[in-house]
């Protein structure tokens, strides 16, 4: 292994323990992916020394990738299986879908911006994740053709939840979406099952506007 990858892996190993494990995430998987998704390779070659802090950066567009916690906290309340099927909606940087296609069958991700989503597609070739679908086009519509999905996962800030994306949920799905204002957000956890929907509020949170249709 190269010198810088194993500086990178060390880099990785300290951001599970500290600003994940340590904060309550518990999933092993989760961690596990944590630990070996390339972060780095998601920003500028200039942030790469800070791929690894506490804090969102910028990817470009006026977009972010998010902060590592949070990545972790909305997979795990996803609660993936080897065999699921997810929709993601805000592909960005493909970090996120990274670390979802290191943990289920298939990920179908959605970008809106054309530069970002031909960044990510390129990405996803280069480090093989061969399990990764990309469209472009606004994901508030969902994947009606690819549906219903095990879990459904949006990293853009939503005024509400839109009705589609319930109706793409597979019986036993998982949804985790933020809503709420333009500026400040809620992490809801929506789970369907024969009695209907049930919703969980994980907790405050920060994400860039998810524009579109069922969108701002
Ligand atoms: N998941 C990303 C972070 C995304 S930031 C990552 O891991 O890097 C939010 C992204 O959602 C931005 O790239 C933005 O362009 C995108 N977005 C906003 N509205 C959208 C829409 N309606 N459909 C698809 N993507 C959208």
């Amino acid at each position: 292994m190269r010198n810088e990858e194993i500086l990178y892996e060390r880099k990785r190993a300290d951001m599970v323990k500290r600003q994940i494990e340590s904060r309550g995430i518990t999933d092993k998987r989760v961690l596990a992916a944590m630990a070996k998704v390339p972060r780095h390779k998601f920003v500028s070659e200039a942030m790469w020394d800070q791929a690894y802090s506490d804090y969102p950066l910028p990817i470009g567009e006026q977009q972010t990738i998010s902060q590592p916690y949070i990545v972790a906290e909305m997979t795990q309340a996803l609660e993936l299986t080897k065999d699921d099927r997810v929709l993601e909606l805000g592909t960005g940087s493909g970090y996120q879908a990274s670390i979802l296609a290191e943990l289920v069958f298939k990920v179908y991700t959605i970008e809106r911006i054309y530069a970002l989503y031909v960044k990510a597609r390129k990405l996803f070739d280069n480090l093989k994740y061969h399990n990764i679908v990309t469209k472009y086009s606004d994901g508030t519509y969902g994947w009606e053709s690819e549906g219903p999905f095990d879990a459904i996962i949006v990293t853009a800030g939503a005024p509400s939840i839109p009705q589609v994306l319930l109706d793409q949920l597979a019986m036993h799905g998982r949804l985790v979406i933020p809503a709420g204002g333009k500026q400040s957000q809620e992490l809801i956890k929506l789970y369907k099952d024969e009695n209907g929907i049930h919703q969980t509020n994980l907790g405050g949170c920060r994400f860039v506007k998810l524009v579109g249709e069922y969108g701002w």
